[in-house]
């Protein structure tokens, strides 16, 4: 079983269901409020516990009320949460809008996310022994996320990096990283090229890979995901044909389950086409961190995407 260390964003999405959006001065009344736990590093985490990684989630929360309930939400599924750290202030918070046509407006509180430290890294450095795999994002503090991939790298731990949201990342880093997952935008913003075939993917990949990458996962939304390797080889695995309902946290679920299949192996068709799997299933869910699938419910997929070929 995979040992992961998941050093993350953690927030309570808080989402209004409203008719139209209000004009600026207007007061309207929601229709329906859901509180959603998510954020990148939560789901990433969650992702990996529920595909049956040994996750050890490193993050903050505030001293609101909602931080009890992120806790709560991790810890339901599996997911170790003692090195938690507790910041004065607020939890990190997405405030979302949704009105009748889908349209989103979404309003980010970073909170304790944007408070988790070096020191407390520090403080936690004895977990980092014991990981196969540290997985990293950028909804934190960049000073830690920096900290945490050289250390992952001198102590020959592998570094799984979502650079989402995206936004330029320093050159001398690349080399830290064994494993980059990311999607076409992100992809745009490190390499400035627009990617919305596999020859670009190609050459997006390769210029990363040029750059100091290991290896590279493109992630392609329906058109699946694409891997390359130092040994240039391609392999491009489609996206499963399934009715999308809400694609939220599907590169996070795609993300957390590759490295809880893949652990100290090499990724493989096999290990993309299973996060694939859950990527495809995660779609026809509305939701982020709860609509997660598990492992069996991975496997099911798969069995029945077999029989129908
Ligand atoms: P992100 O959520 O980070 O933008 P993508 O949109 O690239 O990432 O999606 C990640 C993965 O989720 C894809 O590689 C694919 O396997 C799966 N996926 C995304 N959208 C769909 C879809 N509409 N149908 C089936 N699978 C999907």
């Amino acid at each position: 079983m995979a040992n992961i260390l998941v050093i993350g964003s953690i927030n309570m999405d808080v989402v209004n269901h409203v008719l139209k959006h209000p004009l600026p001065g207007e007061t309207i009344k929601s229709l329906k409020t859901d509180y959603n736990p998510g954020g990148k590093g939560a789901n990433q985490a969650a992702a990996a516990a529920l595909a049956g990684a040994q996750v050890i989630f490193i993050g903050a929360v505030g001293n609101d009320p909602f931080a009890s309930q992120l806790l709560s939400a991790i810890r339901g599924i599996g997911v170790q949460s003692d090195f938690v750290f507790n910041k004065d202030g607020n939890s990190g918070l997405a405030s979302i809008t949704v009105d009748a046509s889908g349209e989103n407006h979404i309003i980010l509180t970073e909170g304790a996310n944007g408070l988790l430290t070096v020191n407390d890294i520090k403080d936690s450095l004895e977990l980092f022994d014991s990981a196969d795999i540290v997985m990293l994002q950028n909804e934190i503090n960049w000073e830690t996320t920096r900290y945490v991939m050289e250390e992952s790298h001198r102590r020959g731990v592998s570094v799984y990096f979502n650079p989402a949201p995206a936004v330029q990342i320093p050159m001398d880093i690349f080399h830290f990283i064994d494993v980059l997952i990311l999607n076409e935008s992100e992809a745009e913003t490190l390499t400035g090229i627009a990617v919305s075939n596999n020859i670009q993917a190609i050459q997006a990949s390769a210029k990363l890979r040029d750059e100091g990458v290991g290896k590279v996962v493109l992630t392609l939304g329906n058109k699946g995901s694409l891997f390359t390797d130092s040994n240039d080889t391609v392999t491009h695995v489609p996206a499963f044909d399934v009715r999308a309902a809400d694609t939220t946290a599907a590169g996070d679920t795609f993300i957390g389950v590759l490295a809880a299949t893949t652990g100290s192996k090499d990724i493989s068709e096999e290990t993309l086409r299973f996060a694939s799997a859950a990527a495809a299933i995660k779609v026809t869910r509305k939701g982020a961190l709860a609509s997660i699938p598990n492992k069996l419910e991975i496997e099911e997929f798969l069995r029945a995407a077999s029989s129908h070929k």
